[in-house]
């Protein structure tokens, strides 16, 4: 496979229109080269989500400073394209400044009070000259996921703002950060470092490790483990710290008490060049990705500062209403498209062959035990899955029936959150189009029953019977419906209890599915 080297606007819209033509799924990585291991992480986590990869690469002038190291900024465009290749990279889009900024040009993003703090403070035009090109970049390449690293801590934040403020067609995943084996987080940056440099700057992870071994130990005074921070810092004569602080990652307001998901930021500057790093603060063992998902779900106290320790459903809510981040917080690692176009390529060759639906949770949280990913390894939902549609083997299931999860959030049912539903609802609806030749559709249990009537049917509350009411004396039911991009068509809906969350089960539907 080859990797195209786009360097136009044209050449770049006329490529990726023509993979929206083939119903392909797109992810967009923005870098500005000088590529390591932190971008690639990135690469292989858009290679796995998405059909087609774009790796930009563009050395971004409106966001260096006048005084910054814009013209001497590492760049190694041939060295780069050697470490894409290997990955699959579909295209490369490295446009010169002028293909971005052409005369004339005017515009400008304004990212908000949280691009003020921070970095924001010690490089003022950058997260407007940041905002602004990816912005662009998404208009120019319109992704369905662009991705992020978290160490970029505010960047990121700013471009999930941006997205949401903008109501930009993108879905923004963020991916934990990768360091180097003595603990200095990756970055083009390092290139400039000697050997000494590069023991002065490991005070910068050096002091987040620390912050984390007390928090670890049960330390939640965000006061006394930022002076920690500091002390380490200080430490290190060459280095000028430019902050070390405590945050919460929805204001960036220093918090007094550590809470899941506070961050860390540091930044120091070592002679001209500046390094930042971040830690997010997690329960004992959590992984980097829950992480993220604890500081991307974090909401702003409220003002009276009564927000205290929130109860389970309260923060299942929260993370409800963020669930359009279930590819960011990769606790679902397979949202709707990513899942559908990797499944539904390798298993079924001719979409139009499927002629029933399967709608309802497998394993929502656990991607890797969803039917598709451990096939040979039957689990409880599978086998009682298989029994209701009359089927023994994942190879005769998927040559008649195809499964997919109408709800993506985090919520792990029974009754998912309303909000949830009718958000994850939108994939559904593209993925019940994906089959033109299809003729029935089972639904399992009452999440999908509820999506389903309410979001795919568009009925109301009044009309809706109760699940357990409608299942109670056949222990299924069956009704004939229209959906409107099958014309005239009939489609016949199966209504069942879920094989695993309910405790009731139906009888074989085989008879009805022949
Ligand atoms: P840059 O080329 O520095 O603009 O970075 C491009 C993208 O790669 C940004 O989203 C960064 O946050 C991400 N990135 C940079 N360094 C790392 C790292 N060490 N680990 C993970 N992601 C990174």
């Amino acid at each position: 496979m080859t990797t195209r080297w786009i360097t136009t606007v044209s050449e770049m819209k006329a490529f990726t229109a023509e993979i929206r033509l083939k119903g392909k799924s797109l992810a967009l990585v923005p870098t500005m080269g000088a590529l390591h291991d932190g971008h690639l992480s990135l690469v292989r986590r858009a290679k796995i989500q998405c059909n087609v990869t774009v790796v930009s690469i563009f050395v971004n002038p409106t966001q260096f400073g006048p005084a910054e190291d814009f013209a001497r900024y590492p760049r190694s465009p041939e060295k780069d394209l050697e470490l894409l290749k290997p990955l699959g990279v579909d295209a490369v889009f490295a446009p010169s400044s002028r293909e971005i900024y052409p005369a004339g040009f005017a515009t400008f993003v304004n990212p908000g009070p949280i691009a003020t703090v921070f970095e924001g403070a010690a490089r003022p035009e950058h997260f407007r000259g940041m905002a602004t090109m990816v912005l662009k970049l998404v208009n120019i390449v319109r992704p369905d996921i662009a991705f992020f690293g978290q160490k970029d801590f505010q960047q990121m934040v700013i471009i999930r703002r941006l997205v949401e403020d903008l109501n930009l067609p993108v879905r923004i995943v963020v991916c934990p950060i990768v360091r180097e084996a003595d603990g200095l987080a990756k970055s083009s940056r390092n290139l400039y470092l000697n050997a000494q440099d590069r023991k002065a700057v490991l005070a910068l992870s050096r002091s987040l490790k620390q912050a984390e071994e007390m928090a670890q130990a049960g330390e939640v005074d965000a006061q006394k483990i930022l002076e920690e921070i500091r002390k380490t810092l200080a430490a290190e004569p060459r280095l000028q710290v430019e902050y070390a602080a405590i945050v919460n990652p929805a204001t960036f307001e220093p918090v007094v008490c550590l809470n899941p998901g506070s961050v860390a930021l540091v930044a120091a500057r070592l002679g001209d060049l500046r390094l930042i790093d971040n830690l997010i603060f997690g329960p004992l063992g959590s992984s980097p990705e829950l992480r993220l998902q604890l500081a991307l779900t974090t909401q702003a106290p409220d003002k009276e500062g009564s927000a205290g320790p929130r109860p389970e459903i309260e923060r299942l809510r929260l993370r409800i209403e963020h669930c359009r981040d279930c590819a960011a917080v990769s606790s679902v690692s397979l949202p709707a498209r990513e899942f559908l176009a990797k499944y539904l390529e390798r298993d079924y060759p001719d979409l139009g062959s499927v002629r029933v639906l399967v709608i309802g949770r497998c394993a929502p949280m656990n991607p890797s035990q969803f039917v598709y990913c451990h096939p040979e390894a039957p689990n409880q939902f599978t086998t009682r899955l298989y029994d209701l549609l009359g089927v023994k083997s994942f190879a005769e299931f998927k040559a008649r029936f195809a499964l997919t999860d109408g709800a993506r959030c985090h919520a792990a049912g029974p009754l998912v959150d309303e909000r949830a539903l009718a958000h994850c609802t939108q994939y559904l609806h593209e993925e019940l189009k994906l089959f033109p030749g299809l003729q029935s559709v089972v639904i399992l249990g009452e999440d999908a029953y509820l999506q389903f009537q309410k979001h795919i049917l568009g009925r109301g509350r009044a009309s809706i019977r109760p699940f357990a009411e409608l299942l109670k004396s056949a222990g299924w039911a069956q009704e004939t419906v229209r959906l409107p991009w099958f014309g005239e068509r009939d489609v016949q809906v199966f209504y069942c209890y879920h094989p695993a969350v309910e405790t009731k089960k139906s009888p074989s539907l085989a008879p009805h599915l022949a």
